[in-house]
């Protein structure tokens, strides 16, 4: 057994109520001023007011003991939305868009999501197992110790297993919590243009059931928008993916409304993505429906378009998390830091919101709730150490990672 004793600390963190916070409950954040940790077998035993956790502790009883010096200390990030998992950089792409080409107009070149496609076709599984898991260890060292990681440029079934096969491994081989996720439903792709439906049997009737038998994803995701998954075709994929045990997520209303916010709360899947154009009537509906808002503040920077509403959505009750959505096109971003800014300067979130949906929020939004995203009791010790007096530092300290030590079950990561 090891016990260890972190104490002098300046501790933040949300409590779990057993539910993702919202409204009003989203803004609230305990402190304990002079706080201190104490952790077995890298799980938290106790958390409180310096005075309470060390009163009655037998010395003999802690391995190690440390002072933090008054340091702040938040729990470890959790990012509920990623794309790490891809074998080439599109980084010509996105110079082509800064100077103005048109989409189709990159399509037409060689880009877009089927250029990343072509691209872990070619890869070997073990070039895409080092390209993900050196982007895995960049995003702990900003301070994420859980992280969701989607399938999606397969397209088939072989890619698809191949992608998830090397997520489950990152999961083996980083000390970080990876949450897979199977979204075949990402695109259709060309050989299926003219007839998606038949895609769409494709991913019910053969991926989706082998994959629930290798037990090698969680979730099941899909990109509902115009052009892609329409919301039939989206409610078709999720309710046979339910049917089989997987948990939901769903890409909703990004560029049109189409009513994917609506579909998330008929189905009431665990959470739904991007969000921009949802209407209030549905994302109010979703709230109701206990789904999670997961907001993708970086993707609107790297496209320059209009942020998500967070604010607005936090005031109708929705619970908001936020996510890097780290992908080769729309959005190279793994630093949890850099959205935790851009939630609170371009989407008018609060410290203490922001900091909610980038943890407690978050692990509810990938059902690591009862492990990670609030330094309570029975919870993980997976915690941060902030190089300013309190996480106002994480967008005050603009363009630095803020993040000076990661900790993830008690031992020091990053
Ligand atoms: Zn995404």
């Amino acid at each position: 057994m090891t016990v260890k004793l972190y104490r002098n600390a300046r501790i933040f963190t949300p409590l779990d109520p057993g539910h993702p916070l919202r409204g009003k409950e989203q803004g609230e954040i305990k402190e304990y001023s002079r706080g201190a940790i104490l952790a077995v077998n890298g799980l938290i035993e106790k958390i409180g007011d310096e005075k309470d956790i060390l009163g009655g502790l037998s010395a003999s009883y802690v391995n190690e003991e440390r002072d933090m010096e008054g340091v702040c200390v938040i729990p470890g990030f959790v990012d509920p939305h990623t794309h790490l998992c891809f074998a080439k950089r599109r980084e010509d792409e996105f110079k082509m868009r800064l100077d103005g080409l048109p989409y189709l107009e990159i399509l037409k070149r060689g880009g877009g999501i089927l250029s990343s496609v072509k691209a872990v076709q070619n890869a070997t599984e073990e070039q895409l197992f080092c390209n993900t898991k050196k982007l895995a260890m960049a995003a702990l060292e900003k301070g994420t110790t859980t992280v969701e990681i989607k399938s999606g440029y397969g397209l088939d079934l072989d890619l698809e297993l191949k992608m998830l096969s090397v997520i489950q491994r990152i999961s083996r081989e980083t000390p970080l919590d990876v949450v897979p996720t199977f979204m075949g439903a990402h695109a259709v792709p060309t050989e299926y243009k003219e007839r998606p439906d038949d895609f769409v049997d494709l991913i019910i009737n053969e991926m989706l059931p082998k994959v629930k038998d290798q037990g090698i994803a969680e979730f099941c995701d899909i990109f509902c928008e115009e052009g892609v998954f329409s919301v039939d075709q989206s409610r078709k994929i999720l309710k046979a993916a339910k049917a089989l045990g997987f948990e939901l997520k769903i890409h909703a209303d990004e560029v049109h409304d189409l009513g994917g916010a609506g579909l998330a709360a008929e189905l009431k899947v665990r959470s739904a993505e991007h969000l921009l154009a949802a209407s209030e009537e549905n994302l109010r509906a979703m709230g109701r429906a206990g789904s999670i808002a997961v907001l993708l503040p970086a993707t609107a920077y790297s496209l320059k378009k209009p942020y998500a509403r967070g604010r607005d959505m936090i005031d109708w009750e929705v619970p908001v998390a936020l996510a890097t959505d780290c992908n080769p096109g729309s959005c190279f971003c793994e630093s949890v830091p850099f959205i935790f800014g851009l939630g609170v300067m371009n989407m008018n979130m609060t410290i203490e919101e922001a900091l909610v949906a980038s943890t407690l929020n978050a692990a509810y939004a990938i059902n690591r709730q009862h492990k990670v995203g609030s330094l309570e009791p029975g919870k993980q010790a997976d915690f941060l150490l902030l190089d300013g007096e309190t996480p106002t530092t994480l967008a005050y300290h603009a363009g630095s990672t803020s993040v000076v030590e990661v900790h993830k079950l008690a031992e020091r990561v990053a």
